[in-house]
């Protein structure tokens, strides 16, 4: 795919969310409708402006360095913009992440943990996060085990008092995701979590059948990132 066009932008948003209005549509008894985060890493503010143009809100970024580059305008001008950060975070950027966004989706370990909770109260701003789960296990992954994933939960909100609302994942690649996303919603109900944020542009619709409350698409709304 190429880079997408102003104009394909907006036709690609809307057949995402037609994609996931249908694939929600197969669940009996569903809550709410899944949220879309629109992924933008390294798109810049004029392949984004499109996209908020066209009613897109909430947006995902990886690099808390890349993302204030072009967000600190956008949101100014769209302060209704909800912008979540799906990357691995360094404790030393957390002050700047703090600032920046307003969900970080991915909490993987206590000294980040306790560095958020800390900069969250300095700064007044209690964002809501999401515990990244090492879903597949796999030894390079971002992630928290799965089996230390309650406990880790328990200790984000009673000792570092951060506002855990879900869990994130990516599963391996090159296997099918299904059984992973299975698994990351049984760990959430578990944990009493609501929020379930599993599913990229290759399998938000398998991510959304079997329960994920946000999906994170990129390429499949911006083109592909060359
Ligand atoms: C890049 C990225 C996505 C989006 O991936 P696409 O395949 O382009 O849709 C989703 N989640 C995370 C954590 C990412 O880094």
């Amino acid at each position: 795919m190429d880079r997408a066009t102003p104009g394909d932008a907006a036709l690609r948003l809307a057949d995402i969310n037609a994609r996931i209005d249908r694939a929600a549509s197969r669940i009996e008894g569903r809550q709410a409708a899944p949220k879309l985060v629109a992924v933008s890493k390294t798109f810049d503010s004029e392949a984004i402006a499109p996209l908020i143009a066209a009613g897109q809100r909430v947006f995902g970024e990886n690099r808390v360095q890349e993302a204030q580059t072009k967000w600190p305008g956008l949101k100014a001008e769209n302060p209704d913009i909800e912008l979540h950060l799906i990357g691995p975070l360094q404790t030393n950027k957390v002050k700047d992440a703090v600032a920046l966004f307003d969900v970080i989706e991915s909490v993987d370990r206590d000294k980040l943990a306790g560095a958020l909770g800390r900069e969250m109260e300095k700064q007044g701003r209690h964002l809501p996060c999401l515990v990244q789960v090492n879903i597949g296990d796999e030894p390079q992954k971002a992630g928290i085990a799965i089996a230390e994933t309650q406990g880790f939960v328990a200790r984000c909100r009673d000792e570092h008092g951060l506002d855990v609302v879900g869990l994130m994942c990516i599963p391996p690649l090159e296997e099918p995701p299904g059984p992973y996303f299975g698994r990351l919603v049984q760990l959430a109900d578990r944990c009493g979590l609501a929020v379930r944020s599993m599913g990229m542009s290759a399998d938000f619709e398998t991510a959304i059948v079997l329960g994920a409350t946000h999906v994170r698409v990129g390429s499949a709304l911006f083109g592909s990132r060359g």
